[in-house]
């Protein structure tokens, strides 16, 4: 079989392209070469999350690889068999496990027994989901589909010390049921959360208290998650919206100089976002669900706002499974659809 050819500088041009061909060849046994890896990015090249991705990949299913080491824009990888089993990578920095994890998921449900995955590294990192995020966003949707994936934070892992652990299980289930998600349904319940370690507790309130006052949340809705402070340094600030038929689960976090006051309004601004279109998949959901769905070879949803990251990835996929992804306007929200390309 003859290597598909991607180009890892296209549209978005980040680690998604590469993610994306990784789970897609393994899934669908196609090898793929790929030049130019993250050329959109301030350093291109293999970084640590997205080797252990690749390397993740190459164990999940017997791959032969060239290309894979650190700073690397180009990659060969010709697939195996899935295999199902117990596995552990290291990221060792605090590169995101989520991501990885996300990479090698939908691969292991093809697999032909239960799989578990214990992954060191970044647990709560700017620009990738945190563990919660799969946990309460990604999971049920998959759940909806057919898929059984069970994920659990064992320790929590900062940018940019990292050291967090995670670990899923998953169980094979074959092909996915497509999904339709058009509406969220009825609001079902809104909660704020602070997670930190080695942070004073005193600034964690002032977040969560500005968050409660914007939100009329009080009591159990303001939720403070202190760790150990050798889980950190680490300051999240989470806000979870359940919905009848999706949840949004949007982040910020503490820096230096940005104030509590600002790192709540970060987050508010992206729930109001969120709330105030009249989508039933945020726009982080939708860039992670189509693949899924594009596994399930038809289904539609309705998006806050379509992405780059949606569209770049709406492009590789259809390089690997025979679908087409299309993205309409609507009514405050567009639609993804996937269909069968015929
Ligand atoms: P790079 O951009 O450095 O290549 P990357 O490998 O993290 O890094 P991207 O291509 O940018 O890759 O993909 C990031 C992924 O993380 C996307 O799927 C995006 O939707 C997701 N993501 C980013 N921020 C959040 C967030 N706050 N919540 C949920 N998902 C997020």
């Amino acid at each position: 079989m003859s290597a598909i050819e991607i180009d890892g500088s296209q549209g978005e041009g980040g680690g998604q392209v590469l993610r994306t061909s990784l789970t897609l060849s393994m899934i669908s046994g196609q090898p793929f070469r790929m030049a130019n890896i993250r050329a959109r990015r301030a350093k291109p090249g293999l970084m640590r999350q997205h080797l252990v991705a690749v390397q993740a990949a190459a164990r999940v299913s017997d791959a032969a690889v060239t290309g894979a080491e650190v700073g690397s824009q180009a990659l060969t990888f010709v697939p195996g068999p899935i295999k199902s089993g117990d596995y552990e990578f290291a990221i060792g920095t605090a590169g995101s496990c989520t991501l990885v994890l996300q990479t090698i998921l939908p691969a292991l449900l093809h697999g032909d027994a239960a799989s578990t995955v214990r992954i060191t590294g970044g647990t709560h990192n700017p620009m990738a989901p945190p563990v919660q995020f799969l946990q309460r966003a990604y999971c049920p949707l998959m759940r909806a589909m057919g898929a059984e994936i069970d994920i659990d934070m064992l320790r929590a892992g900062f940018y940019p010390a990292g050291g967090g652990v995670v670990r899923a299980t998953v169980k094979p289930c074959g092909k996915l049921r497509p999904l339709e998600l058009i509406s969220r349904g009825k609001y079902v319940s809104g909660y704020a959360e602070r997670i930190v370690a080695g942070v004073s507790p005193s600034v964690a309130r002032r977040e969560l208290e500005c968050i409660g006052a914007a939100m009329r949340w009080d009591g159990p809705q303001l939720r403070e998650c202190v760790l150990p402070a050798e889980q950190g340094p680490g300051n999240a600030v989470l806000i979870t919206l359940e919905y009848e038929h999706a949840t949004e689960v949007v982040v910020a976090f503490s820096e230096k100089k940005v104030g509590a006051e600002d790192v709540a309004k970060a987050a508010l601004r992206e729930a109001r976002r969120y709330v105030a279109s009249n989508a039933a998949v945020g726009e982080h959901l939708a860039d992670q669900i189509m693949l899924p769905l594009a596994l399930a070879g038809a289904g539609r949803y309705s998006v806050a706002k379509v992405s780059q990251h949606a569209r770049t990835n709406a492009d590789i996929i259809a390089r690997f499974l025979p679908v087409r992804i299309s993205f309409e306007d609507g009514d405050n929200c567009a639609m993804c659809s996937v269909a069968p390309s015929t």
